[in-house]
């Protein structure tokens, strides 16, 4: 259910988007849905639709850019990205940790006219 009230989110603050704009039709909602956030992008794809149903946001395309986890080395702070059964640093062999690249579930933009 957590889906459905982040798509209900992210509606909410592409209108505002478009008010602050002043534009009154919004054609492009741009996402960014980390791997890690615990979110799936088609289901807030889906959402979205239900929930723009009626609003300026009805009809907009939502363009989902995936981002894949990363893991932040706490030795030397490299950043890399996750593997299946893999968690050390590329660098310096230290065990990873996960770093915030990923869990990010946002709104990077509107395009409206
Ligand atoms: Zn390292």
């Amino acid at each position: 259910m957590h889906d459905y009230h982040k798509a209900k989110d992210m509606l909410d603050y592409a209108v505002e988007k478009a008010g602050e704009l002043g534009k009154n039709k919004v054609t492009k909602v741009f996402i960014t849905v980390g791997d890690a956030s615990g979110y799936s992008a088609d289901t807030i794809v889906m959402f979205f639709k239900e929930v723009s149903e009626g609003t300026i946001c009805e009809d907009a395309e939502v363009v989902v850019t995936q981002v894949k986890s990363m893991l932040e080395c706490p030795k030397c702070k490299e950043v890399f990205p996750r593997k299946l059964m893999e968690y050390n640093c590329p660098v310096c062999g230290t065990e990873g940790l996960p770093s915030k690249i990923g869990t990010e579930v946002t709104v990077e933009g509107i395009e409206a006219e």
